[in-house]
């Protein structure tokens, strides 16, 4: 593979914080980056093949989402202003996605989803959904680097309804997604030269039954994957875990040893104390969805996740995966809830979207920073747009996270491929990813269109 140098850019290695060089390279060698400082002292060592020009531009590590649904852009426009958080969840989204999407429609508006993580910036995607595998041949044909996981449920999930406490339990889908999920491990743990891995995505805790819940451990363990879930998402779950089991919904996933440092659960908004220790001394992993749960009107308890050391990262679920948006979100929201205009800062918010998110999913030795032995996954970000000038050069992270948006990326490598070239995919035709997607999504809203009966009546 080709050596290739990055010179002349603004180099922020999030290896330390304040740390940046302004006239710094970056040098990949295949899928590794080999050496990192001032441009003319990697110059003076490093013969590339190829060198790209960055001045002007911000060099920074990819940016890792460790939430999302791919498939979830057939829910634009569908929920964002239902009147309620669960009416636009779980009355239109959630029902969508189990009744009227099948296998075949997946791939194009997956792939749009993913071409707007990739050209804003992401380069590792830690994806669960159900119709596996077809999401893995998506991200093995973007040339993202992901986590795939199989969702397991044992419900129709489109049939939950806040003050319903009893479910009709479907043993044989929990059956059949416990199956799809091997099989997914089996086929596409370090597929695409390892690029690819697995995790075992239980749905939720009152999405399951406890022993279907404990399955999912115990196949996570078996393959030795890690395991990833929604947690704590909506008032109606808690209540749910309440009047069935007398315990909430932490409690519930450590009973069934799904809690620990190789689970990262998602949303986790309505946590007790209790379950914040769980969370804690357990060391699992957090994914906050600031923009998503924001538009529900919900905010996890952010002061005390900051306060508490609890690992977190950022992520988007589904409709918007422009992480310079989700930082933006992150930092504003969790000010405005907590009143603490010192909780967290754009430095933060910027290690929450590539350290943590290594972190939080067991690959900070290889991804996350730009480090000599760290995988080559680099991004450009073009620093000479109006809404990003001027640029105070004593605060230049401070300067992107506020000012930059994701359509600034303009190069981005992923295991040292060149995945996008000045703004272009190179690895997929993204005009054919979108005139596609398009004629899935009008059959998809077709086909369940009295989801959307109430927005129909308005107009
Ligand atoms: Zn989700």
């Amino acid at each position: 593979m080709a050596k290739t140098l990055i010179e002349h850019g603004w180099v922020i290695p999030m290896t330390q914080r304040e740390h940046t060089i302004p006239d710094g390279a970056v040098a990949l060698d295949g899928d590794r980056i080999v050496a990192v400082g001032p441009t003319a002292e990697v110059k003076a060592t490093f013969k590339p093949d190829k060198t790209i020009d960055a001045r002007g531009k911000a060099v920074l590590p990819g940016l890792v989402n460790t939430h999302i649904h791919l498939v979830g852009s057939l829910n634009k426009g569908t929920t964002e202003d239902a009147k309620r958080a669960m009416g636009g969840s779980f009355k239109r989204a959630i029902p969508l996605q189990e009744d009227y999407v099948f296998a075949d429609d997946v791939y194009f508006p997956a792939l749009v989803h993913g071409i707007e993580a990739v050209k804003t910036g992401t380069t590792t995607l830690n994806e669960m959904w159900w119709y596996m595998p077809e999401p893995a041949k998506v991200v093995k044909d973007l040339g993202v680097r992901a986590v795939v996981g199989g969702v397991v449920r044992e419900m129709n999930t489109g049939q939950i309804t806040p003050g319903k406490f009893d479910r009709t339990w479907l043993p044989e889908l929990a059956k059949r997604n416990l199956d799809e999920c091997e099989a997914l491990i089996q086929e596409w743990h370090g597929a695409a030269k390892g690029r690819i891995t697995t995790r075992v995505a239980p749905d939720g805790p009152d999405r399951a039954r406890p022993e279907t819940l404990a399955k999912c451990g115990e196949l996570a363990r078996k393959y030795g994957v890690g395991l990833h879930t929604h947690c704590a998402s909506v008032p109606a779950e808690q209540a749910f875990m309440e009047h069935n089991y007398g315990k909430r919904s932490v409690e519930v996933l450590e009973d069934c040893g799904l809690m620990g440092p190789d689970m990262l659960a998602v949303h986790c908004v309505f946590l007790s104390d209790r379950e914040l220790e769980i969370f804690r001394s357990t060391n699992t992993k957090f994914g906050h969805t600031a923009y998503l749960v924001g538009k529900r009107g919900y905010m996890p308890p952010m002061e005390k996740f900051y306060t508490s050391g609890i690992e977190i990262s950022l992520a988007s679920d589904w409709i918007s995966n422009d992480m310079w948006t989700i930082m933006k979100a992150a930092v504003i929201l969790a000010r405005v809830q907590s009143g603490n205009v010192e909780l967290i800062d754009a430095w933060k918010a910027l290690d929450m979207a590539t350290m943590g998110g290594a972190r939080c999913l067991g690959m900070d030795k290889e991804i996350g920073s730009l480090a000599p032995g760290k995988k080559a996954d680099v991004i450009l970000v073009d620093m000479s747009a109006a809404w990003v000038n001027p640029i105070r050069r004593q605060n230049v992270v401070s300067g992107l996270v506020y000012n930059a948006q994701g359509g600034d990326v303009t190069h981005v490598w992923i295991d040292g491929e060149l995945v996008v070239d000045n703004r272009r995919m190179t690895t997929v035709d993204e005009k054919e990813a979108i005139r596609e997607c398009q004629k899935v999504a009008d059959k998809v809203w077709e086909r369940g269109k009295h989801l959307f009966g109430d927005e129909l009546a308005a107009e």
